[in-house]
């Protein structure tokens, strides 16, 4: 979203993902013949200037309405999703950006009036400005704090929940509520499963994702994938399944504005699902103040 905003406005911006693909936590994969959502599973709209975005991907045919609530109640707030999952949103963002994936920054160290970012390639990169949108733990770890020693308390003080997601493929249906999803907020050890063919991603049946509550994660988080799986499979026939550990989840403690700005020395802005809503949309309307502060900046 922030590099999308800054080539409009005519700013030239580099994307590096240490992923192989563009999305992060808005994360869809492959296996066994099925189609996965298995970290973000929808999204909401809250604020106008998001709406002008869903509306445009909407048209495009990018996304679709999933459903107005789960669990048998409609609160008539549509759940949008991507027609191939919701990686396609991120895919689709990264249309004409450099995106250069498989680079994992190691260091971000202030040099003169310019930022230079080391990565694990030892390659070395430098920018005039920074847009950082790791979530904000994984950020503090790579930082210089040496010239912005003050602005580090603010920052550590942002916390997220962890969630392990296990994708399964079911010998017999789930037998999951209309339309194809259980939402059991705060619940454990299980808070999300849905179907991802009745979903409309996947055309394998009975291709379901769950993702286990942030206290059943953080305990058995260490423990090895085949002892937590069956834990979560508990009482289904599984012929296929795969395990996620998300580590950065959802944030739990954040800042209150939508992104973190240090002007000296040299420009950098931190944005993200940590300033302001802990959702998609409130990483998208992060990810496009950051890009507006920086161009004031520039
Ligand atoms: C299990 C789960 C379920 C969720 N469900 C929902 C939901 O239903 N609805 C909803 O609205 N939200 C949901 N969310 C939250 C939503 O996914 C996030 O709020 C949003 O995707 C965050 O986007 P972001 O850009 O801030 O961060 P991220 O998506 O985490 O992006 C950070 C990026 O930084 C990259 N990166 C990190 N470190 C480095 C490095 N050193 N070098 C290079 N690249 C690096 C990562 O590869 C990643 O691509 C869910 C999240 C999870 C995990």
């Amino acid at each position: 979203m922030a590099a999308q905003q800054l080539r409009l406005a005519g700013i030239s911006a580099i994307v590096l993902d240490k992923a192989n693909r563009p999305g992060g936590r808005m994360a869809t994969r492959p296996f066994e013949g099925a189609l996965f959502d298995y970290g973000a599973q929808f999204f909401t709209v809250r604020h106008e200037r998001f709406a002008a975005f869903q509306r445009a991907w909407q048209a495009k045919g990018l996304v679709k309405v999933w459903s107005n609530g789960f669990n048998n109640q409609q609160d008539g707030h549509p759940r949008f999703i991507g027609q191939a999952g919701i990686n396609a949103i991120p895919a689709h963002l990264a249309h004409g950006i450099d995106l250069r994936c498989g680079v994992k920054v190691s260091h971000i160290i202030a040099s003169g009036n310019q930022w230079t970012l080391e990565t694990d390639f030892d390659e070395t990169l430098t920018a005039d400005a920074l847009i950082v949108t790791c979530p904000v733990p994984q950020t503090l770890a790579l930082l210089d704090f040496d010239p912005i020693e003050a602005e580090r308390l603010a920052l550590e003080k942002i916390e997220y929940e962890r969630c392990i997601a296990v994708m399964a493929i079911l010998e017999e249906p789930a037998n999951l509520p209309e339309p194809g999803a259980l939402q059991m907020p705060n619940a454990e050890p299980i808070s999300w499963i849905s179907d991802n063919q009745r979903k409309g991603i996947s055309t394998v049946a009975n291709s379901i994702t769950i993702h286990a509550g942030p206290k059943f994660s953080m305990d058995n988080w260490e423990k090895n994938a085949e002892e937590v799986a069956e834990k979560l499979l508990t009482g289904y026939k599984v012929s296929a399944w795969k395990l996620h550990r998300w580590k950065y989840s959802k944030p739990s403690v954040m800042h209150e504005d939508r992104c973190f700005v240090v002007t000296a020395p040299a420009p950098l802005v931190l944005a993200g699902d940590a300033f302001g809503e802990a959702r998609i949309e409130g990483a998208a309307l992060s990810g496009l103040s950051a890009a507006e502060r920086l161009q004031a900046l520039l």
